[in-house]
């Protein structure tokens, strides 16, 4: 029998968490999971699991309508309302990017860069290029990882104070708590998309259990 369970599950104890419990992603995360899985299978995986939480967040987006001529005669048809901008944190952000642009070629990418500086354990920006008008509609925040949430939240204060951007949420892989929590302080009205809410941190920073360091998984550079 057919459920209405096509939007992810919000989060009993983070309302600003939804949880892909989709069996395909589920089955696609436990195969990321896995320490023997090679970087080309992994990041296929990763994008595949993008594209398919992207298809069922999208539901939100609004439309419009719109006339078309089919071979036949005009008829009704419906358009997206606004244009759509991906934010990808370099580097692994960009490991869900292509997945997401397979369900919709024509969204804009923005990227941001940003390090944590050793010393003063502050997050530091080093790169940013976005669209000008990027506020004129969707954004969604990429990194694969919500660990510390420091270098997410930094991103989204970037993307609301200094470019306005208002419809503004996270997709990520894996979320920690530590992450969902800081990103629900600093940005509490933004949502938080993910495949798994995991345990906590480590004292080095990584998600337990996680999937180790997501941007040498996705690129082969461990
Ligand atoms: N970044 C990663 O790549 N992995 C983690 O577990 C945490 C942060």
């Amino acid at each position: 029998m057919m459920t209405n369970t096509t939007m992810p599950t919000q989060s009993k104890e983070h309302p600003n968490l939804w949880i892909f419990d989709h069996p395909l992603i589920q089955d696609k995360l436990t195969r990321i999971r896995n320490k023997n899985t090679k970087h080309a299978v992994f990041r296929r995986l990763l994008n595949e699991i993008a594209g398919l939480m992207f298809f069922q967040l999208s539901r939100e987006f609004q439309t419009q309508p719109t006339k078309v001529e089919t071979p036949l005669e005009e008829a009704k048809g419906l358009k997206l309302a606004h244009p759509i901008t991906l934010v990808p944190i370099l580097r692994a952000g960009t490991g869900m990017t292509d997945g997401i642009l397979a369900m919709i070629p024509e969204a804009r990418v923005g990227h941001i860069g940003i390090y944590r500086d050793e010393k003063t354990t502050r997050p530091v920006p080093y790169y940013c290029k976005l669209p000008s008008d990027i506020a004129s509609g969707p954004v969604l925040l990429i990194d694969p990882m919500l660990a510390t949430g420091g270098s997410a939240a930094y991103a989204a204060t970037i993307l609301r104070s200094e470019y306005g951007c208002k419809d503004l949420q996270m997709v990520c892989l894996v979320a920690a708590p530590e992450g969902v929590a800081k990103l629900r302080e600093d940005h509490p009205e933004m949502s938080i998309f993910t495949a798994s809410l995991d345990r906590r941190l480590n004292n080095d920073g990584y998600i337990l259990p996680g999937i180790g360091d997501a941007g040498d998984r996705i690129f082969g550079t461990l």
